[in-house]
């Protein structure tokens, strides 16, 4: 069968945008992963045949829910919840919960989808999915907090288990909602079965390690992409967007990898501090306290909160944008350029968007996806499934160990890739067109399902 590959590239694209209309995220991730995949086509004519790619791109499940709950009033409250159970050719459904008031259905299949060729990535035994709701915890008190995620969980454990779909936390959920999620699921089952959910306390099944995943595992991987550039971090200036669990352990490794992170943000505005973000007082603000950012400069001396304006204002030679989808955009990318910055490492799920990654890729700005950089959280997910399946606890530095070597192995991969197919330095084209191989290879062997 004769192809024609960018023709055939069109067509399914238009084939996505036809299913799943208004869901502008969703057309975006899956445009990114199209526009690397004609290079595949042209090689692999059975994927062409078999319908490979257009069957990845539509989820093999979708459920939408109601989760009725009480406020602290007394007041009844409704939120809608999801799951969007993408691909399991190569494992399980896996990926994060997202409590967030932005959670809808496009967002959620544009989490999965990047999900399902990150686990691939991984090179563990999982595969993708993503769910939330649009519940905001923001302002709400413990037993709120607990009544909505038992109520998510009635609905939610019916597709759950730990050889079916596994969730874990994203924006909104962490260690407090998953201990919720989970004591639901076990009480309506009656069953401990540690590998539902991954992200739990370390005194129930949880993994060392697996809180501070995500961050160190950017970093990491940084490390390896300056690396391969004869470069390092150390000496140098770096901004980390966000001050979640994925910007304050970033800000920890990237210390520790000899780089000063000079600026991190929340949802109100950032704070710069010249002399390096001190992580105990981070800490203290946001994981303890749950309070505002500016608490961090009126606490720390030296330290400025801007209110203002955008994060990416403040020069830098790596930018690792770890807050959410579309923080960055074209007119950011172009104020990193003329500051000078050279690579671009995104913590976050797509945060920078199409024009912003254009234009990085012109100047010559090292760049590196969201679904290779920020993969390390999900591998460690992978690692708790793991120590859960065989009844064991790892020490801290051995699942230290283990995840430097997958994110310095996922670079090489992406490196690897790009080059056989002609994009030497691509670590988009890399990362998509690897992760792409690997899901269509088992989705084929696996005949017409
Ligand atoms: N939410 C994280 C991600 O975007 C982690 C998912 C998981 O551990 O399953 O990859």
């Amino acid at each position: 069968m004769h192809v024609d590959v960018p023709a055939k590239v069109q067509e399914i694209y238009a084939e996505v945008l036809r299913r799943n209309p208004g869901e502008a995220e969703f057309h975006q991730a899956v445009h990114e992963v199209l526009e690397s995949l004609a290079v595949v086509l042209g090689r692999h004519s059975e994927y062409a045949e078999m319908k490979t790619i257009e069957r990845i791109c539509e989820p093999e499940r979708q459920i939408i829910f109601r989760v009725p709950w009480q406020d602290d009033a007394g007041e009844v409250q409704i939120n809608r919840g999801f799951r969007v159970e993408f691909n399991s050719a190569l494992g399980p459904y896996k990926g994060g919960l997202r409590f967030h008031p932005s959670v809808n259905l496009g967002i959620v299949k544009f989490l999965g989808f990047e999900q399902v060729f990150k686990n691939a990535l991984t090179g563990m035994p999982i595969g993708g999915g993503k769910g939330g709701s649009d519940f905001d915890p923001k302002g709400r008190s413990d037993a709120e907090v607990m009544r909505f995620c038992q109520s998510f969980m009635t609905e939610l454990y019916r597709h759950l288990g730990e050889y079916t779909d596994v969730p874990a936390g994203d924006i909104g959920v962490g260690a407090r909602e998953i201990g919720y999620l989970f004591g639901q699921y076990k009480r309506i089952t009656n069953r401990y079965e540690s590998g539902v959910i991954t992200g739990k306390g370390l005194g129930w099944g949880g993994a060392l390690v697996r809180t501070e995943a995500t961050g160190y595992g950017a970093a990491f991987f940084a490390d390896a992409m300056m690396r391969a550039r004869g470069e390092s971090f150390d000496g140098r200036r770096v901004v980390i967007s966000g001050s979640g669990n994925v910007a304050v352990y970033g800000i920890e490794k990237v210390h520790q990898l000899g780089g000063t992170v000079v600026a991190c943000s929340d949802s109100s505005g950032y704070v710069v501090d010249e002399s390096g973000i001190d992580l105990e007082v981070l800490k203290q603000v946001k994981e303890v306290e749950r309070a505002r950012i500016a608490e961090y400069a009126d606490r720390v001396d030296g330290a400025h909160f801007v209110s203002r304006g955008s994060i990416w204002d403040v020069p830098c030679e790596v930018a690792m944008p770890s807050a959410t989808q579309n923080e960055l955009d074209g007119g950011a990318a172009r104020t990193l350029a003329q500051n000078g910055c050279q690579y671009v490492v995104e913590g976050a799920n797509m945060p920078a968007t199409p024009d912003a990654v254009a234009l990085f890729r012109a100047a010559g700005i090292g760049f590196a996806p969201g679904k290779a950089a920020n993969a390390g959280g999900v591998a460690t997910s992978a690692l708790e499934m793991q120590q859960n399946a065989s009844r064991d606890r790892w020490t801290f530095e051995h699942s230290e160990a283990r995840l430097e070597e997958i994110m310095r192995g996922i670079h090489a991969r992406c490196h690897e890739t790009a080059e056989e197919y002609g994009a030497p330095g691509d670590l988009v084209l890399g990362a998509n067109v690897a992760g792409f191989l690997e899901v269509a290879e088992a989705v084929h062997a696996h005949g017409l399902i």
